[in-house]
């Protein structure tokens, strides 16, 4: 009966040896039967050609393989894709394919919806119902390799966890799926090529540390000053600047790891000299760099794009200050691919 199956992708490698051991076959099966879970990626048992009939039928009463599907796919005129992303439970995220020149990033999401409430992004709109398992994270990440195969002819060589969701609300679930992602089992892909975005979540960042991870950590600050910052994502009433500065310092001192800002400059919120003063006086502490975003409008007006005057007046203060920074364009903005954007609008 199907609601007895078990997912088989929450297994480990070990726990599937001895689950076959325990079948009366070797355990080596296990190792070829994770093998096409992960680094193969297999949808069905049916696709498992090295395994005998019947202990693929074996497999089938007892397991289900809850692969993703892409439900619809998006391009954009300026090539960045997104996918709907169908889970077992018809449950919809989005994911982005960004090309450029020599690169293709993914951009997956982490949860569905999103706990958070940030007032200027769309995601926040959408009730957080659920997290991702690894194995849906993961599924994202090689659905994108695939179609960055298929249309621009190289493998994905980038990971930024900007979807939809809080990765630092889904640790766990994140850091799996980041082990299958780098393991020579799995992808194989390096670490330093994922960026981890947070809004911020202090006791999550110390345990990152702790725990010494090898992949990037991005914090989504959009200001340095607790009551603007609180006024725009309000979350910041619990783990303040204060306290997620203090956590950022812990993460400096135990990785050696430069930590990038993202940073939005919206009219009349976060645009004076006094704003740019602040982020200068929160980051300086390490190797930092500013990603100064451009802002995607999500409907209702309230919030607007600085000036340029504005944008400038931010750059030239960091870099004064000796602080990296770049401005960035949105991509995929005509198919609701950009930052914040992602909706399940369509
Ligand atoms: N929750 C994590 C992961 C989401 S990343 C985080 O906050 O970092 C999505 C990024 O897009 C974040 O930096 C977020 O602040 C930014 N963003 C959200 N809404 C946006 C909008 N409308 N325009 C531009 N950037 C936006």
């Amino acid at each position: 009966m199907a609601k007895n199956k078990r997912d088989i992708r929450a297994f480990t490698k070990e726990q599937l040896r001895s689950f076959f051991e325990t079948q009366g076959d070797k355990a080596f099966r296990g190792n070829q039967v994770y093998e096409w879970l992960w680094q193969k990626s297999a949808h069905t048992f049916e696709d498992m050609t090295n395994i005998s009939k019947e202990t693929r039928q074996m497999l089938e009463d007892n397991f289900v393989i809850n692969h993703i599907k892409v439900d619809q796919m998006q391009r954009s005129s300026d090539g960045t894709i997104k996918n709907a992303v169908r889970l077992h439970d018809d449950l919809i995220v989005e994911s982005v394919l960004i090309p450029t020149k020599t690169r293709t990033t993914a951009c997956v999401s982490s949860q569905v919806g999103c706990s958070l409430d940030c007032k200027f992004c769309a995601t926040a709109r959408l009730k957080r119902m659920r997290n991702l398992n690894p194995d849906e994270i993961y599924d994202q990440v090689v659905a994108i390799d695939n179609e960055s195969r298929l249309y621009f002819d190289r493998p994905l060589s980038n990971i930024v966890f900007m979807g939809m969701g809080e990765p630092l609300m889904n640790y766990n679930n994140v850091l799996k799926a980041i082990d299958k992602i780098t393991s020579p089992e799995g992808l194989g892909m390096s670490p330093k090529r994922i960026i981890v975005s947070t809004s911020g979540v202090p006791k999550m960042i110390r345990k990152m540390a702790d725990e010494q991870v090898k992949f990037k950590l991005a914090v989504s600050l959009h200001s340095a000053i607790d009551e603007i910052r609180t006024s725009i994502m309000p979350f910041n009433a619990k783990f303040t600047l204060a306290d997620l500065r203090e956590s950022l310092e812990y993460w400096y001192l135990k990785t050696k790891s430069r930590i990038t800002y993202e940073y939005v400059v919206w009219d009349g919120i976060n645009d004076t000299q006094n704003d740019a003063n602040a982020l200068v006086d929160f980051c300086r502490f390490a190797p930092s760099k500013v990603n100064l975003i451009e802002y995607n409008p999500i409907d209702d007006g309230e919030f607007q794009q600085a000036k340029n005057a504005a944008i400038e007046m931010y750059v030239s203060t960091l870099e004064r200050n000796g602080i990296t920074v770049t401005v960035r364009r949105s991509r995929g903005k005509d198919i609701d691919a950009a930052c914040g954007q992602l909706a399940n609008k369509s």
